[in-house]
């Protein structure tokens, strides 16, 4: 799964030319957004650990996988280990149950991006406060918001998300909840406006804001791929996931 499958792409180079992109985007910025500076998570899934070493040389050290199977691989992977060891992993994948034990005990775990049920965010809350030895540090999540109301994507809908933030705060004492985060509907056209999803997502954020009197730059807010990061920033995201600008093209997924 994890061979190279396609020409050779410039990996550094990639990972420059989006932190380019983000400064430039960050000057732009209207003052109205209260924002601190984005959270890069590179997207590595079905990219081989080449790629992510390559990228971790370039000074990235939070890398995002969407397969459970693979990040198991790739955070095991021995030269991984070995050469990248303040390597931080983020969970960005659909969470199944049955998983979580999986995921925990991947090394060099730093977030979970995509709690989003009560019924997950428990069972998580209790395997991370038995993991062996007992974690210093309670498990730093975000709520995932299916902003675009599709059937397909996993996601809590955005009018329950301030109840289920409140549920975690109030009772998961192992979880540390950042903030939120979404997919968000492909394809977007930018010509009509701004993304629904960013602004939905958005909204979300100013509600749990407002509700627990938070300062705006003290809630994460994960939003913002490839194609459209910088649109993202612009309208107050915190952490941006890019995959393909970073790594190039991926083959389709069989
Ligand atoms: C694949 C993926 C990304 C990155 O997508 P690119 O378009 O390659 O930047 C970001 N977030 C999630 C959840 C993904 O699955």
């Amino acid at each position: 799964m994890l061979r190279r499958t396609m020409a050779e792409f410039d990996v550094k180079a990639g990972l420059q030319h989006v932190l380019k992109r983000i400064d430039e985007v960050l000057l732009q910025r209207p003052k109205e957004v209260q924002a601190a500076r984005p959270l890069l998570v590179a997207v590595s899934k079905t990219k081989p650990a080449e790629a992510v070493i390559e990228a971790y040389e370039g000074g990235q050290r939070d890398f995002g996988e969407n397969y459970v199977q693979e990040l198991e691989e790739k955070s095991r992977h021995p030269d991984i280990l070995a050469k990248c060891p303040d390597i931080r992993w983020h969970f960005i994948g659909h969470m199944q149950s049955n998983k979580i034990n999986k995921i925990l005990s991947v090394p060099n775990l730093h977030m979970i991006q995509t709690v989003d049920s009560e019924k997950l965010a428990t069972k998580l809350d209790a395997a991370w406060s038995k993991r062996q030895p007992t974690p210093e540090e309670p498990l730093q999540v975000l709520i995932q918001i299916n902003t675009s109301g599709e059937d397909v994507k996993s996601g809590i809908e955005a009018k329950d998300a301030p109840a289920l933030y409140q549920y975690i705060k109030s009772n998961l004492k192992h979880l540390n909840l950042m903030g939120i985060m979404t997919i968000g509907a492909f394809g977007f056209d930018y010509s009509n406006g701004p993304n629904p999803d960013f602004v939905s997502l958005m909204q979300v954020h100013r509600s749990i804001c407002e509700a627990h009197s938070l300062a705006p730059d003290s809630v994460l807010v994960s939003m913002g791929m490839s194609n459209d990061f910088d649109k993202a920033i612009e309208m107050g995201s915190t952490v941006v996931r890019v995959g393909s600008s970073i790594f190039g093209h991926r083959a389709a997924k069989v």
